[in-house]
């Protein structure tokens, strides 16, 4: 159990002393305090649209502002990535707006239903900026597309600001904003939202299905939706080097960051940020304890040239096997630092 818990606790550093910031997923306020258990560096997604789930009704001002309070309190200082409500999709939980679909996926979801259904979204904004004060709170959008609905929201929080100030309410005025990229068309927008939020936070679940067409739920087609398609790697890649150009950073969210095959690959990319299920946490930081980042480099260069999905695996599982040292010996000798 001692081995177990050293190993969540543990920073996760390469051997060549490169820090990744590992953080937690979660859905409900009590897994905040699992997460800080599972080792978790903060949160890098809070999935609030499960407050639907739990509430059965919209839920109100107060119980979110309780909600998000509790989870930006359970870390101390480090940064914590609510994202505002990502319903529609595969997420039906608002009864009243259950609507017919043909596409759900393309359909009326996460920022869309927000913009749409804008006093929602002014008290859940109203909420987290309430919330502020206890925590190092950062406000993550989904499913954005265009820098019109990024002006959008700036608006909006101006003005639930103002009305804050005026109601007297205390908020922090150091609260962070950031976009999710999960679609190809934001993919393409980096150096633009650059200018209007302060971070990002690849969403591959989604992104992928976009890049790929293909249904991430639809069991027929399943195979396809391939997490080692050389397209979703020049995507990423492309992705971290414009977050980088315009001083930004960058995490990824989606399940590719708790997979270990990939991490590597990932951190070759120049990714130091990855937000994952809590359980999978102390695994992902072995592989990171137990790797290097420079011959990460040389493997992203490598991914880069291939076209295939099948060398790309491949290559992937022959690091795995010769390049990252054994779990319990990387343990025992400490990296080094930088
Ligand atoms: C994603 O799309 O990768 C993501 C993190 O969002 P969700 O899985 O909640 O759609
Ligand atoms: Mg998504």
């Amino acid at each position: 159990f001692r081995e177990k818990e050293h190993s969540a606790k543990s920073e996760s550093l390469t051997r060549d002393g490169c820090r990744v910031l590992i953080s937690a997923n979660i859905e409900r306020e009590d897994e905040a305090v699992m997460a800080r258990d599972c080792g978790a560096q903060g949160i890098g997604l809070y999935r609030t649209e499960y407050l639907f789930a739990e509430y059965q009704h919209l839920p109100s001002e107060e119980e979110q502002y309780d909600s998000y309070r509790k989870v930006l309190k359970a870390f101390d200082g480090e940064a914590t990535i609510i994202r505002t409500f990502d319903l529609g999709g595969d997420k039906q939980f608002f009864r009243f707006r259950k609507i017919e679909e043909e596409n759900p996926f393309l359909g009326f979801r996460g920022i869309r239903i927000s913009l749409r259904h804008e006093q929602l979204f002014r008290t859940q904004l109203r909420a987290l900026y309430r919330a502020s004060v206890f925590g190092n709170l950062h406000v993550l959008f989904p499913m954005i597309n265009s820098c019109e609905e990024i002006q959008r929201i700036l608006d909006i929080i101006g003005e639930v600001k103002d009305q804050l100030r005026q109601e007297r309410m205390k908020y922090s005025d150091h609260v962070k904003l950031g976009v999710l990229i999960e679609t190809p068309a934001s993919s393409f927008l980096i150096d633009d939202f650059s200018r209007q939020v302060d971070f990002f936070s690849i969403g591959t679940n989604d992104l992928l299905q976009f890049i790929l067409a293909v249904d991430r739920n639809n069991p027929y087609i399943s195979d396809s939706y391939n997490v080692f398609h050389p397209a979703i790697f020049r995507s990423i890649s492309k992705i971290v080097d414009r977050v980088h150009q315009n001083g930004r950073w960058v995490s990824i969210c989606g399940e590719m960051a708790s997979n270990p095959l990939v991490t590597p690959v990932l951190l070759g990319f120049g990714i130091t940020r990855l937000s994952l299920s809590p359980p999978l946490i102390p695994r992902i930081k072995k592989v990171i304890r137990g790797m290097n980042l420079s011959g990460a480099r040389i493997l992203a260069d490598k991914i880069m040239r291939l076209s295939k999905s099948d060398e790309i695996r491949k290559l992937l599982e022959d690091f795995q096997r010769k390049c990252i040292i054994d779990r319990e010996v990387a343990d025992e000798v400490p990296p080094l630092r930088c």
